[in-house]
């Protein structure tokens, strides 16, 4: 199990699932299996020999010392997911392997979600003894952004009120259109996992929204990282003079780290996801700042630094000899 310190933050990652190989094939377009092999960091971590990318779902653990807070759910065990059915019905030991890093359900005092997509948000909810939906951490706010959370919504209530929800609901996420989605499913989709994953949370009066890039706990903030979703945000922690950043799916493969210009066909808006990856790690390179990617296999975090025409991931920390201090980097945007 993975764990980095910042500051006096305690960062645990709890793994969730691989995803199979071969399963997002194709997503980053430009990353053919040709490309890949010629990005050497890529090995072992992030990539097959046959030049496949590698992903899995994770969540982080961050232990401020005042307190523990979720960052992104996973799928859950048992979530219906027609739209992409190799991630619904599961039982993983996510909540062993939670309790193996310290932590119970019942220690968990806020949950965030970087965007509300079904691989981001199952583990808000779990059955109980009667096979009823209930609120995994009993005693966790959910707090989500709320344009992400009407975004969501939104995709439920567009086909029904007014019929045109075809148009609508595919280009609003076109995550739909890599996956075998049509607009009805993307609908019934959405309204399954309201029904099994939100509406227990809510129910139990748990469901706070915030404005985009709210500070959620001390030194703990969501970033607006649009680009992924149309109000997707990545989170920024920062602890004694210390910084770490969770990406979410804005930077979804660590191939887009190598070429930011790479958006995935799962993006609401390419260009905007792009632009907002150069940005980010022109900001970023050379510094401290310790990067943790939401599906990186592997290391699974590291800092960025300049290479070629992109920028690369490294375990090595920049020296602080002349190293741009990251403290302003994607944090002051409130
Ligand atoms: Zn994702």
């Amino acid at each position: 199990m993975r764990t980095w310190h910042i500051g006096n933050f305690k960062i645990t990652e709890v793994h969730e699932l691989p995803i199979q190989v071969g399963l997002l094939d194709g997503l980053i377009a430009e990353a053919t299996p040709e490309v890949v092999r010629g990005f050497d960091w890529m090995y072992p971590d992030y990539a097959n020999e046959a030049g496949q990318t590698l992903w899995d779902i994770h969540s982080y653990v961050v232990d401020t010392g005042e307190q523990v807070v979720l960052v992104d759910a996973g799928c859950g065990n048992g979530k219906s997911y027609p739209m992409q059915p190799s991630f619904g019905g599961l039982d993983t030991r996510f909540l062993e392997r939670l309790e193996e890093a310290g932590y119970g359900r019942e220690d968990i005092d806020a949950v965030l979600c970087t965007h509300l997509h079904l691989d981001h948000v199952g583990w808000c909810s779990m059955r109980n003894g009667e096979g009823r939906w209930i609120p995994t951490f009993p005693n966790a706010r959910l707090v989500l952004v709320r344009d992400e959370y009407e975004r969501h919504t939104g995709l439920m209530t567009a086909s029904e009120d007014d019929g045109s929800g075809v148009a609508v609901d595919v280009g609003e996420d076109r995550i739909a259109r890599a996956f075998l989605a049509d607009a009805t499913s993307l609908s019934e989709q959405t309204k399954l996992i309201q029904e099994e994953t939100f509406q227990p949370v809510i129910d139990a009066g748990l469901l706070e929204l915030v404005p985009a890039n709210a500070e959620v706990a001390t030194g703990v903030r969501y970033v607006s990282t649009p680009g992924h979703t149309s109000a997707h945000h990545s989170v920024r922690l920062d602890s004694g003079g210390q910084s770490a950043f969770i990406t979410g799916d804005f930077i979804h493969h660590p191939i887009q780290i190598a070429r930011p210009g790479w958006s995935s066909q799962g993006d609401w808006d390419a260009e905007a996801s792009a632009g907002n990856r150069r940005a980010f790690l022109e900001s970023c390179a050379g510094t401290d700042l310790l990067v943790l990617g939401t599906h990186f296999t592997g290391a699974g975090a590291g800092y960025v630094v300049a290479d070629g025409d992109g920028y690369r991931l490294t375990q090595v920390k920049p020296e602080a000899a002349g190293a741009r201090t990251p403290r302003a980097v994607f944090s002051t945007q409130s």
